[in-house]
This record gives structure tokens, sequence and C-alpha cells, in this order.
């Protein structure tokens, strides 16, 4: 019998890509999520377990049924403005939620444990290339509810000896090479996405602002394709596994692309003209985010193999191209 990896959010954006990449290494991805943002039809690659992480009962029973080797964490609200507007609802949910299954991570292991967390735990960046010593000091309750949890995850390490990854994500983007999977957010608020989906409906998307220090005036983000995200998760579990140190680690592509140059790119790879609308500033937007992930690379062996913007955009347009939107 495979090893089984309990993956919580496994229906989600992420966590349905990391469960391709970890059925295609041999493994069987058990996803836990109560589908309250997550899609059924993403779960192609192991069982589906409806249920809410901080549900101890029914968490119980399914690691009782599939004795799984490890654990993955993205079961979590993810948007910045929603957080904002509810911030219980973030911390109830992220932090809350994320005590209830570690309590039973612990219980059954304690197992090794990857976080799915976020750039948005550093908050204004201070220096450039972010690294993961640069002090966290989020500004949203999103960016907080994140950091709440690696917190845990560092003080588990020393009481019960959790062994942990945190993997903080800069811009993901993409899909499935192969077209299985792909982002479905409801509302979307990403770029990318929203820039495609102009370009087949012909309504503009909006440009946040466009007086900011950077050299086109519009803000820069470090992109990075979802499959590469997966990538660095199956070996982030495999390293836990080996004995590897618990620590952060960003995912990025330590190259940043500006609004416009995505929408450039985007008018190419479509073949379609990308209809825009200045409007303000997006509140709690830093101008330029680009991380480092050197820390990754030295110590899982991991890079990033898809996330030119080109090849990003190309595999999340010939996605948005197959679905009725
Ligand atoms: N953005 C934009 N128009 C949109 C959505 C996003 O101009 O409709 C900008 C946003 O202000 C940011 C960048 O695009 O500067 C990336 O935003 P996204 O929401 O994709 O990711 P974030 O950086 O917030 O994680």
């Amino acid at each position: 019998m495979p090893d089984a990896i309990l993956v919580t959010g496994g229906a989600g954006f992420i966590g349905s890509h990391v469960c391709k990449a970890l059925g295609s290494r041999g493994y069987v991805p058990v996803t836990y999520d109560n589908l309250s943002r997550g899609h059924r039809e993403a779960v192609k690659f192991g069982p589906l377990e409806i249920g809410d992480i901080a549900h101890q009962d029914r968490l119980r029973d399914v690691f009782d049924r599939y004795q799984p080797i490890a654990v993955m964490h993205f079961a979590a609200f993810a948007y910045v403005g929603e957080s904002v507007a509810q911030p219980l609802m973030y911390y109830g949910n992220n932090v809350g939620g994320s005590a209830a299954l570690l309590q039973a991570v612990i219980e059954h292991g304690p197992l090794p444990f990857v976080f799915s967390s976020t750039c948005a735990t550093y908050g204004v960046p201070e220096r450039m290339p972010i690294t993961e010593d640069h002090q966290q000091r989020p500004i949203n309750p999103y960016g907080s509810s994140k950091l709440f949890v690696e917190r845990m995850l560092a003080d588990l390490g020393v009481s019960h000896k959790l062994p942990w990854i945190a993997l903080r994500y800069f811009n993901a983007a993409g899909s499935d090479p192969d077209g299985d999977i792909g982002e479905m957010h409801d509302p979307e608020t990403h770029l990318i996405p929203l820039v495609l989906m102009a370009a087949r409906s012909g309504q503009p998307v909006q440009i946040f602002g466009t007086d900011y220090d950077t050299p086109d005036g519009t803000c820069i983000r470090d992109y990075i394709h979802v499959a590469d995200l997966a990538d660095a998760h199956v070996r982030a579990i495999d390293y836990l596994i080996r004995g590897g140190r618990s620590g952060a680690f960003n995912l990025a592509n330590a190259r940043g692309y500006s609004i416009k140059e995505v929408i450039a790119t985007a008018e190419r790879v479509s073949g379609r003209p990308v209809p825009t609308k200045i409007a303000s500033r997006r509140s709690g937007d830093p101008p330029v985010l680009i991380g480092s992930a050197e820390r990754a690379t030295t110590e899982l062996g991991w890079k990033p193999m898809r996330s030119d913007l080109e090849l990003q955009i190309t595999d999340a347009w010939n996605w948005i191209k197959t679905r009725n939107r």
C-alpha cells in the first residue's frame, strides 16, 4: 500500500496541483476539504474526505483510516481585502482551524508538516530581494493569520519535536501544463487570470495605480508557476521525511514583472488586445515584491523550471480557454 499524505485544502488551486505532483511521485494524496472555496472536480489524484479543519472528531477519523505519514496544510481563506473587512473570519479559520489540525497531527505522530505560507507575512519590504530572515510585519489580517501559524509550528517544534516547513509563496500563477486542473477562484482577484479574462471577454481589466516609483509606474511582482510550487512541496516533504531541518523557505522566481509587462505578454500569448482601465492604487500594495529562493535551491535542490512569464501566461491561457466564462 503506497504511503498516504493528508492534504488539507487539496481541492483548491495550489493544493490540487500539489496532489497531482504527490500522485506522480507514488504517494496517495488524501484531500481533506470542506469545499467552501475548493472544487470537487479538482480532486482527481486521490480520495476526497469532506470535512472542516476545525472538526477534530472528523479529523481523527480520517487520520485513523488513512494513517498518513505526513500532512500538507493549504486549507485557509486567502483574500487580503476580505481579511481586512472580516478579520475574525480569518483568525477563526486560518489560526483556530490550524490549531485544531495541529492537535490531531501531534496526537498521531507528530507527523512531518508542510504549511502553505506567504510573502504577505513580510509586510512592506525593507530590502530586495526578500530573504527568509527579513523581518515579518504583516500589514493585513491574512498575512498575520499565516504568521501566527508559522509561530505555532516553531513552538510545536520545540515542545513536541514537530518536523515542519513553512513555504512562503510569492505570486502563484500558471496552471497545470497538461490542462487537468487550473485556477478557479470565485471571485477571481488575481492579476493574470483577470488580464486573460479581459482578453477573452473584451471587458477592461483595472490597473491599480500607474504612479508607483517603478520604471513604468505600475506594481512589480514575482510570479511563480504553480507546477514549480507543487514540485517544491514534494521536495519539502521528502526532505522532512529524510530528517531535514525545520524552517521557512521562500518560493520565488527572483525576477519581477510590472502589471504593464504582464498585460503586454498576455496580448502576445493570446493574440488579442487586453482592454484596460486606470484605477487608483489598491490599499496595502507595496510597489515591488521580489523574493530570493536561494535557501530552497541550496537545501531542497529546487529551482523554478516553468516560471518564465510567457510560459506561465501560456499555461493559464490554455486553461482559461477551455473554461466557459
Ligand atoms: N492588480 C491590478 N488589477 C487587478 C488585480 C490586481 O492592477 O484587477 C495588481 C495588484 O494591485 C498588484 C498586482 O496586480 O499590484 C498583483 O496582484 P494580485 O492580486 O494578483 O496578487 P498580490 O500581489 O496581491 O498577491
